[in-house]
């Protein structure tokens, strides 16, 4: 298990106790390995997060942590979490420190993967605790990614199991600009979907006020898609269509003879010059958003099978340990 958390002292208490719980049942159950164990990343915490992780790693092995050098967000602070322990795991499982998520969901995640499923994504099935501005505005903002292009599952968050071969593909992405709920179905794995209900937070406050909120959804629209920057050229177009006809119509005017001197040419150049700017502005832009993806140079493919001599085999990476 992988968990990220900043200033999280009130609730990681109550969240290691039953996360360990949780454990200790499959364990029992048989379904998940005694080497299991919950890793806490510690994201530039400034209360006693690090210290209270510590300590719980004295008391018991099974917590383990990871200690980043300071506060790089959410998303950054689980993908340090899942790349460490990529190749130590057959599957790691990602939650939030605050139990939102919920913990018995992780039965059904793992009854998924046994099934063969190589990604599970826990999906609310209710939004009742979150307020309506809340529900609202999520939800409307993933029907806007989808609107945009990215791929998205709807009321995902980042809780989801994924495989060692899930976690390796996810290592190849480069990319500074992360935001994982957009990249992990793109890796085109045998995914799966386990509902649960979201609750209240378990303690603390959120760290995800109105503004963070804002600047993550900013975020997740212009790491994975150009369409903004089209949505300039076609704003450009129009425009230039637009001074056509103000052309025509002033035309008509002055030849009725309904016009002062200087009028026809001033709104006619105001109209075209308007356009043109912005379809050169949508070219330039085209050029940067290709740019923009191509820096990110993401990986192009994943060989998931290869037939051929058994020495030769590209698929090394993919420990087939199940
Ligand atoms: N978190 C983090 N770094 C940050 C902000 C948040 O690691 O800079 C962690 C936080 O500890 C929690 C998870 O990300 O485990 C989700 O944050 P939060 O519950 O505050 O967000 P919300 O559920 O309100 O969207
Ligand atoms: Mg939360």
């Amino acid at each position: 298990m992988v968990i990220p958390c900043y200033n999280e002292e009130e609730v990681l208490p109550e969240t290691s106790k039953r996360l360990k719980e949780k454990l200790q049942s499959l364990i029992a159950a048989g379904k998940i390995s005694v080497d299991s164990r919950i890793v806490f990343v510690n994201d530039g915490s400034k209360d006693r997060t690090w210290e209270l992780i510590e300590e719980l790693h004295n008391q018991d092995p099974i917590f383990q942590g990871i200690k980043l050098s300071r506060n790089k967000g959410h998303q950054n602070a689980l993908f340090a979490g899942l790349m460490t322990v990529k190749d130590i795991c057959d599957m790691a499982i990602s939650m939030d420190a605050d139990l939102q998520d919920d913990i018995d969901a992780i039965d059904g995640m793992i009854d998924s993967y046994h099934e063969g499923s190589e990604i599970v994504f826990g999906v609310r099935s209710a939004r009742k605790t979150d307020t309506f501005f809340k529900r609202f505005t999520a939800e409307g903002y993933y029907h806007l990614m989808n609107k945009m292009g990215a791929d998205i599952v709807f009321n995902h968050a980042d809780f989801r199991l994924m495989d060692s071969r899930a976690l390796d593909y996810l290592s190849d992405y480069s990319e500074v600009n992360l935001f994982l709920r957009g990249i992990v179905p793109m890796l085109g794995l045998k995914t799966d979907i386990v509902y649960y209900e979201r609750s209240e937070r378990f303690a603390g406050e959120s760290k995800y006020p109105l503004f963070k909120m804002l600047q993550f959804a900013f975020e997740g629209i212009t790491s994975l898609s150009t369409r903004p920057i089209r949505i300039i050229s076609e704003l450009g177009v129009f425009i230039f269509f637009v001074s056509v006809v103000v052309l025509i119509y002033s035309l008509v005017r002055y030849f009725t003879g309904h016009t002062i001197p200087g009028w026809t040419t001033t709104v006619l150049s105001v109209w075209a010059i308007g356009g043109l700017t912005m379809i050169s502005l949508g070219v330039i832009g085209e050029y940067i958003g290709k740019i923009y993806l191509e820096t990110k140079s993401r990986p192009r493919y994943f060989i998931s099978e290869y037939l051929g001599d058994a020495d030769t085999d590209v698929c090394l990476r993919d420990r087939q340990k199940r």
